[in-house]
């Protein structure tokens, strides 16, 4: 299906499985407006993209910062008009067990995890309300739905990030048509274990070496399997693990 009336921004489009998906949705024909901290990278995804034939802008911004999600909007506008689509998929995951009190990590979990979804829904709502066909994306996780150990404040971001998923779906879906979907990947294959230094997790982390992993590819297909349903479907969930994993 072609996407080629949309404009999706994507955060966390500097890797992993931001950078599949705007690649995807691009070349799928959408207006991709791609977003991270990391200029050169973005700079490098747009190019290629538009190498393809594809349509992007790059804004560099943190999610967690409210000023930058003003500029995100505003070059938006000027760019490309309305936002139809967000995917707020930027994330951090440096797992670490409570007890070694690894709190400042905590707290840009929070900040990043759940506060940059919210000022992201936060900037796309005006413009969704007014539209009556937005969709809103929040990769959340597998462990958005289980609990591991060293996972503690992970998982209770990515819990919350699908209950504000629901939540929203069933405050904006009947009154302004708008779509809400939470993905839920189990393993990918990205940079996201970079941002690990507990070392007592890296034991832990050995499990996960036998497992064929997805790959950010797979979780692009089906951010653009659920923007491809029509207009009267809504996707609210897909959980996708490596077939192999627990
Ligand atoms: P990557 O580490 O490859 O990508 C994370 C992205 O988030 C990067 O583009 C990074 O860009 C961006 N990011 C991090 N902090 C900020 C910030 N403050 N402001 C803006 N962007 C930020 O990992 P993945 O692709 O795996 O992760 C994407 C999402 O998928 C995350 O939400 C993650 O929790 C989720 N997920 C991943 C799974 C996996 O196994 N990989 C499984 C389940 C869910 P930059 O540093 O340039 O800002």
């Amino acid at each position: 299906m072609s996407l080629s009336n949309k404009t999706i921004i994507v955060t966390g489009a500097s890797s992993g499985i931001g950078e599949a998906t705007a690649k995807t949705l691009a070349a799928a024909g959408a207006n991709v407006v791609i977003t991270a901290r990391r200029t050169e990278r973005l700079q490098e995804l747009k190019d290629l993209i538009e190498k393809e034939g594809g349509k992007a802008l790059v804004v560099t911004a943190d999610v967690t910062s409210k000023e930058d999600w003003k500029k995100v909007m505003t070059e938006t506008h000027k760019t490309f008009g309305k936002v139809n689509v967000l995917v707020n998929n930027a994330g951090l995951m440096p797992l670490s067990f409570v007890e070694n009190l690894k709190t400042d990590e905590w707290d840009k979990m929070v900040d990043v995890n759940i506060k940059g979804v919210l000022n992201g829904v936060a900037s796309v709502v005006p413009d969704m309300k007014e539209t009556k066909n937005g969709h809103i994306i929040n990769i959340s996780s597998v462990a958005g739905r289980k609990v591991m150990p060293a996972g503690a404040v992970y998982c209770a971001t990515k819990y919350a990030v699908r209950a504000l998923s629901e939540g929203i779906r069933q405050e904006m879906g009947p009154k302004y048509n708008t779509k809400v979907t939470a993905i839920e990947p189990g393993f990918v294959a990205t940079e996201l274990t970079n941002t690990i230094t507990d070392e007592d997790v890296q034991d832990m982390m050995s499990q996960f070496e036998d497992l064929t992993p997805l790959q950010a590819q797979d979780i692009a297909n089906s951010i653009y399997y659920a923007l491809s349903q029509p207009e009267h479907s809504s996707v609210n969930e897909i959980l996708i693990r490596p077939t192999t994993q627990e």
